[in-house]
Formats: structure tokens, sequence, C-alpha cells
């Protein structure tokens, strides 16, 4: 299974990230934190506040308006560790991981797009 996941890695980086989204796969290990706490245990919602508290206030506050992954809009954001920010066109934009770097940067307006339309997703929900 290892072996699998490495060789779909592989094959994906060789045909230069096409349409896949990075961040399916469990291999992905956030850089910074060494939290010691069982895997498992600890519910998503206390591993994404963890994950946020990693963030500045501001980057914290425009990731939860974000909410979700730009490229993988069913991840979390903090879900897979603290979300990486990324400069698009000069926009704060938020990724839940390092395998969607190359796909947000590849087509900077469909990604600007995607941060809008989650934004905007939120922001008519009412409440929370
Ligand atoms: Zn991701």
């Amino acid at each position: 299974m290892l072996l699998d996941a490495r060789a779909v890695t592989i094959s994906v980086l060789a045909f230069g990230v096409s349409m896949f989204a990075g961040c399916s796969s469990e291999e992905i290990q956030p850089k910074a934190t060494t939290v010691e706490q069982p895997e498992g245990k600890v519910s998503i919602r206390s591993r994404v506040a963890d994950a946020m508290s990693a963030l500045s206030d501001e980057d914290r506050r425009l990731a939860e308006e974000q909410k979700f992954c730009v490229v993988s809009e069913s991840s979390l954001l903090g879900s897979m560790g603290p979300p990486i920010k990324l400069d698009i066109n000069g926009q704060p934009v938020f990724i839940c991981c390092e395998g969607c770097e190359a796909q947000a940067k590849r087509d900077p307006d469909a990604t600007l797009e995607a941060v809008a339309r989650l934004k905007a997703v939120k922001a008519t929900v009412p409440g929370k």
C-alpha cells in the first residue's frame, strides 16, 4: 500500500501534476508541527484549531474566511496541518498542503476565482 502510494505520487509528478488534487494522500507530513498527541484521539476540530493557531492573527482570520483549500475544496484548512499561505497576484490564498501549491499557482485566475467563491459561500450562510 505504501509502495502503491509512492508509485502514484511519482507518476503524478511525472505527468506534471495533472488534474489530480494533491492532498488526498495521508503521506503528507506537516512541516513544522511536532505535536505529540496520539493520532486518532484528537478530533478534527481540535486539530484544525491547533493548526490555525500556528498562523498569525491576520492570517488566521483570512484562512477562516476561506475555510477550505482553494485547490481541494473538500479539504478543510488546518485539517492537514497549518494551512500554507500563497501569494497569488498579490492576494493571500491558503491551501491545505504543499501538494496543492503547484496547482494553485498554475492557474492564478482560477485560483483567485475559487477563493472568491469560497468566501462568498460562507458569507451567504446565516450565523456561522
Ligand atoms: Zn491540499
